[in-house]
């Protein structure tokens, strides 16, 4: 996945009652509203030069005991009995889908059995892990409610991918989204602005339009990379080796993405808190108009049109 959302957790001021929360807890802005069940910790990668997301020692990758799975589940079971309606569950850490498929089976099962109010069951996971499940394994998935997968594919040029040790590579995301596409999960695709840096930037947009035009997601979201202090990346940085390109260079990158990425139908954002212009866009309807926007900031390169420093965040 790409940089962390919010960790905040709605539920869990709901009568005193509490799930079990090791660590931050991380998720898409988009599954604000989710009930976040956390089913592993950390990340079984934690490799990516960028990410301090699980840098806690309380979060080293192991999967969760099924007990505490299943107590938590059943606190939050009793949630409708106080008001509040279960609709979205968000399976919680890094890159959950790696957990074994009958692990994550069991947890659909109990979730569809014990809180008949969820509709869709969201997860994090990345190449490696999509790439690990059969078809029929991803079938077995989809048929137990999991409904959408948040992949940080962060750049389609393999050599950023290599240098930001991602774990895979453009053909695997490629091959990743024909596999969720064929068994009928929905695919939520992040890619990091400025993740190459200046030297690699051109190189980076253009290989990232193209990934995504091969992958043709339905959600792609475009994320403007922060260097995290005593991350790899900091280090490259504080070394001379890696330099973020300024607001301008990470627009221009958007601008290539949004002009050079061919989608059937992809909701487009680049509305991240970390982004110095907030887009959303359906792609293709409004390429123009996104495009339209993107070159008058660019044109006219006044802060004022920008998201101010003080109000981005990670
Ligand atoms: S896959 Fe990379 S970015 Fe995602 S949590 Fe693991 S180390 Fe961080």
């Amino acid at each position: 996945m790409g940089p962390p959302g919010k960790f905040t957790f709605e539920y869990q001021a709901l009568k005193g009652r509490q799930l079990d929360h090791i660590g931050h807890i991380f998720r898409p802005p988009s599954e604000a509203d989710s009930l976040l069940l956390q089913v592993s910790l950390g990340c079984s990668h934690n490799k990516c030069t960028y990410c301090a997301m699980y840098d806690d020692p309380t979060q080293k990758f192991r999967i969760k005991p099924m007990a505490q799975v299943i107590a938590d589940i059943d606190e939050a079971a009793q949630y409708g009995a106080a008001g509040l309606t279960v609709r979205r569950v968000f399976l919680c850490d890094g890159d959950a889908l790696i957990l074994p498929t009958d692990h994550l089976v069991e947890i659909l099962k109990l979730l569809r059995e014990r809180i008949p109010t969820v509709r869709r069951v969201g997860i994090y996971g990345d190449a490696r892990s999509i790439l690990r499940k059969s078809p029929a394994e991803l079938a077995l998935l989809q048929q137990w409610g999991l409904g959408i997968v948040y992949h940080g594919v962060e750049s389609g040029d393999d050599e950023v991918l290599k240098r930001i040790v991602k774990g895979s590579t453009a053909a695997d995301a490629i091959a990743s989204a024909r596999l969720l596409r064929d068994s009928g999960i929905r695919h939520s695709v992040m890619v990091m602005l400025g993740i190459g840096g200046q030297k690699r930037s051109a190189e980076h947009a253009a290989a990232t339009a193209k990934v995504l035009t091969a992958m043709d997601p339905p959600f792609v979201g475009a994320l403007t990379t922060t260097v995290v202090p005593n991350t790899p990346l900091a280090a490259q940085q504080d070394a001379g080796d890696f330099t973020l390109p300024d607001q301008w260079g990470m627009l221009a990158e958007l601008r290539t993405i949004v002009a050079d990425s061919n989608f059937t139908r992809c909701r487009f954002h680049a509305n991240h808190a970390s982004n110095y212009l907030p887009l959303s866009l359906n792609l293709p309807a409004d390429r123009q108009r996104g495009l339209d926007q993107l070159d008058r900031v660019l044109q006219d390169r006044d802060e004022d049109d920008l998201r101010p420093e003080y109000l981005r965040g990670l």
